[in-house]
């Protein structure tokens, strides 16, 4: 089916809507899904604010594909403990959401010149499924995730969002999950650390660069330098972050929303793009 062609089907299944926002959210530890933390209440009252979808794409920094662009297809999509050492509780939790096969396979068409193909192994990570719960409690929302593609330079992230950007039309939520900066490795565990000075400046530049729409400057891995290295040792967490700003254009509005740095070394920086 040629591109054109699945779209016509794709705006025949979803009734034409407001255009919606897009969301990124700096999910941080994987406790935030049990705790109430200032985060998890700031997801809730997003939540209670957003309108409400027909689907749900998400983008997580937890599926990272190689030479693909993977789209998951599956009509249930589970729910995945990716994580180790945490309490029972957290391995208890279960977001029962359905997939969106149908609008899945059209995302596979959508993204067929990004090396995209259908999946039905994945379902929801943490990534996901930690933030979904606040946002949709009732998981009565239609999910499917997209992964990260890790082989290629920043801008694919952003091309990927521009590709995925004419969702919004049809009532599909498109929500990024990730950290603006992330190393693992410089994390102090006591709590009110003060944060890296890395950490802050990458954290800084970062809103700047966003609030000015120069969404170049945020996928110049030369340019960005040592600080992108050290904000992000690996990349995965920051993907989203530009999938998210390649999907907005000149009409957004951004709106900053938590923006604490969280463990000296984990930005929670999150934020919205919307119509004015
Ligand atoms: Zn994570």
């Amino acid at each position: 089916m040629s591109t054109a062609a699945s779209l016509n089907a794709l705006h025949d299944r979803l009734k034409p809507s407001a255009r919606m926002p897009l969301v990124f959210l700096g999910h941080g530890s994987p406790m935030n899904a049990i705790e109430d933390t200032e985060y998890s209440r700031a997801w809730s009252e997003l939540g209670r604010n957003l309108p409400r979808p027909q689907a749900i794409l998400v983008v997580s920094a937890h599926w990272m594909s190689r030479g693909t662009t993977l789209v998951d297809v599956s009509a249930m999509p589970r729910t995945i403990h990716d994580f180790y050492g945490f309490p029972d509780a957290l391995f208890e939790q279960d977001y029962p959401a359905q997939g969106a096969p149908d609008l899945a396979r059209e995302v596979v068409t959508l993204l067929a010149s990004h090396h995209a193909e259908e999946d039905d192994h994945w379902g929801l990570d943490h990534g996901a499924w930690t933030v979904l719960k606040f946002l949709y409690p009732k998981a009565d929302v239609p999910v499917f995730q997209v992964s990260i593609d890790m082989t290629r330079g920043l801008d694919h992230q952003l091309e990927i969002g521009k590709a995925l950007s004419e969702l919004r039309d049809r009532g599909v939520l498109i929500l990024g999950s990730g950290n603006v900066v992330h190393n693992l490795g410089a994390v102090k565990w006591n709590k009110g650390a003060r944060p890296h000075d890395f950490a802050q400046e990458f954290d800084a530049l970062f809103a700047d660069k966003l609030e000015v729409r120069d969404f170049k400057a945020l996928a110049d891995r030369k340019a960005l330098g040592s600080l992108l290295r050290q904000a992000h040792p690996s990349i995965d967490h920051y993907l989203p972050a530009l999938t998210i700003a390649g999907a907005s254009d000149g009409r957004d509005d951004l709106t900053f929303m938590t923006d604490a740095i969280d463990l000296a070394s984990i930005s929670m920086r999150s934020f919205v793009f919307h119509t004015a």
